[in-house]
């Protein structure tokens, strides 16, 4: 095999029929609002934790939908509960009482006791 000196990345494709959405399903139990996110990023732009940790509400959203638990953990962990978020979503989301709720949902474990169907 010919050697060009660089080689290919490997695949960053997500399965989604193997995605574990337990806590997204939960999430919009709790917050039907999330469906209505654009992904516009206007809360990433306002995000007082997004400068040192990557914080966006955007992120954490599209996370939960691709089963990304890890860093959605990482993100929610920074966010300092200021509400600048809040107040810039044209879509009238209350994001910051959505990561409360995401929150709550992460640190009772409830997200995998209804995928469990107990
Ligand atoms: S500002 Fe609102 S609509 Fe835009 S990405 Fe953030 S949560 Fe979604
Ligand atoms: S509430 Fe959290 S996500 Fe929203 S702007 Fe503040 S630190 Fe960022």
């Amino acid at each position: 095999m010919m050697d060009f000196g660089f080689s290919l990345a490997p695949s960053s494709a997500i399965n989604l029929d193997t995605v574990d959405l337990s806590r997204y399903r939960k999430l919009l139990e709790l917050e039907p609002d999330a469906r209505i996110c654009m992904g516009c990023g206007s809360c990433s732009a306002t995000c007082t934790a997004a400068p040192f940790s990557g914080m966006s509400v955007r992120k954490v959203i599209l996370g939960l939908q691709r089963g990304q638990d890890r860093e959605v953990d990482r993100m929610l962990s920074a966010c300092m509960l200021c509400g600048k978020c809040t107040m810039v979503c044209p879509r009238g989301i209350n994001t910051r009482h959505l990561i409360l709720s995401l929150c709550r949902i992460c640190a009772d474990g409830t997200h995998k006791e209804r995928e469990d169907g107990r």
